[in-house]
């Protein structure tokens, strides 16, 4: 079904009823959602191609539920990467196991490397009729009476500008969103960074989905494709310039000192990869719609990922957008009042996370741990003598 009657051709026709900037974890999925609703979707880009995110891969269960609903989890599966049934963290002299919490009967979360996710549901959004343009940049909005009504897109290296309208504009283009800015979106909530993280891929460790925690100091093991681990350390923000400075030195530095098992095992493999990193851990709210134009993902909402939230959070964002606008697109009435209802239950659903993330994050010593990391579900309490 498609619900447009638009023609294509004068310029005053709206020729699609959803912009989707951004093709990604939030981009790609929301598109999808808004296509298989029978809506006429463009998807564009700025990427040529679509290249691994900086990310530490891990997939909580309510995200895994999201892909097992939209029909997508096998073809996530059948990458490889192995199912994370059970997780181990140790905080000081107490280590709990347990497992990650289930969520619609999903037993597992994922780590998929992000240079397969995300393909998979760029493909899942064209087969849905999305119409998808990588290398196209949106450099500017069109506005009419206060209201967002397309877009100015070009390449990315900047010939042939072109202009797309449409009734909604959706910025899924990351922290740094071109939309956010162009709309002016208020910052609702902002707090100061706490962390910084290093991770890299190595050979030869056991597939065990582990996380370590001390004050000033958080590591973690996640299993991925190709029999890899992914080996991440966070630092305190304050030490992100000399921790830049030696960034290989100062994961194994921090492996160390915190799990020194982790750092034991390690050396019976190698390195597979640079190791990758950021100290742009902002933690923000902002303002999630406004006439014509609605933010999903880190374009609306970022949090330190401590928690390794933003993939699954992108998704329940996107499930919720497609939910509130329903049928009720193309009345301009309808749909802001659907962007309004998605702006309020994206605050509540996400709020209580964001705070938890910021507790997290400050890595303060927590010992014993009235709350668990990663949505844990503990079976087994024991202490380390
Ligand atoms: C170090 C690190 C570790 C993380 N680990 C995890 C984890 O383990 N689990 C988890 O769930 N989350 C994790 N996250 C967070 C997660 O990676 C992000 O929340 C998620 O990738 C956000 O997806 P998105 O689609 O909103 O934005 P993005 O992935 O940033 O995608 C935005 C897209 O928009 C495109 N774009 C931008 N501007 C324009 C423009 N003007 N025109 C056209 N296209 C444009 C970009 O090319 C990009 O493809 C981590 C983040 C970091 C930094």
């Amino acid at each position: 079904m498609t619900r447009t009657g638009a023609a294509a051709g004068n310029k005053e026709d709206v020729v699609y009823d959803v912009i989707v900037v951004g093709a990604r974890v939030a981009g790609a999925s929301t598109a999808m959602l808004l296509a298989r609703a029978g809506y006429r979707v463009l998807m564009v880009d700025r990427d040529r191609v679509v290249r691994d995110a900086l990310s530490t891969l891990y997939i909580h269960q309510p995200g895994v539920a999201a892909l097992h609903r939209w029909n997508v989890l096998p073809e996530v599966v059948a990458t490889g990467c192995p199912p994370l049934e059970r997780i181990r963290h140790t905080a000081g002299h107490t280590v709990l196991e347990g497992t990650p919490c289930r969520t619609d009967g999903v037993p597992a979360a994922y780590a998929p490397r992000r240079r397969l996710l995300d393909p998979i549901l760029i493909r899942a959004a064209v087969d849905a009729g999305v119409e998808y343009r990588p290398n196209t940049s949106v450099n500017d909005l069109l506005f009419e009476d206060g209201r967002v009504v397309g877009v100015r897109t070009g390449s990315v290296r900047g010939d042939a500008e072109h202009i797309e309208r449409a009734r909604l504009v959706v910025g899924a283009d990351g922290m740094h969103s071109t939309v956010a800015a162009r709309v002016r979106a208020p910052v609702l909530l902002q707090d100061p960074h706490h962390t910084c993280v290093y991770y890299t891929y190595w050979s030869g460790l056991p597939p065990r989905l582990r996380t370590f925690e001390a004050p000033g100091r958080w590591v973690a093991t996640i299993p991925t494709n190709d029999g890899a681990t992914l080996v991440a350390a966070y630092f305190r923000q304050e030490l992100f310039t000399a921790v830049r400075g030696d960034a290989p030195n100062a994961l194994l530095g921090q492996v160390e000192k915190t799990a020194p098992e982790v750092r034991e095992e390690m050396a019976a493999g190698h390195r597979l990869e640079h190791v990758h990193g950021t100290g742009d851990q902002r933690n923000f709210f902002r303002e999630a719609q406004g006439p014509g134009w609605v933010l999903v993902g880190d374009a609306g909402h970022h949090k330190d990922s401590i928690t390794a939230q933003g993939i699954t959070d992108a998704f329940c964002q996107a499930q919720l957008l497609a939910d509130c606008v329903g049928d009720g697109l193309q009345d301009p009435e309808s749909l802001s009042t659907a962007l309004k209802r998605f702006a309020e239950q994206r605050l509540d659903a996400l709020l209580p996370a964001y705070r938890g993330t910021l507790k997290e994050a400050r890595m303060e010593s927590r010992v014993p741990r009235t709350d668990v990391p990663l949505g844990m579900e503990i079976d087994q309490e024991l202490a380390i003598p």
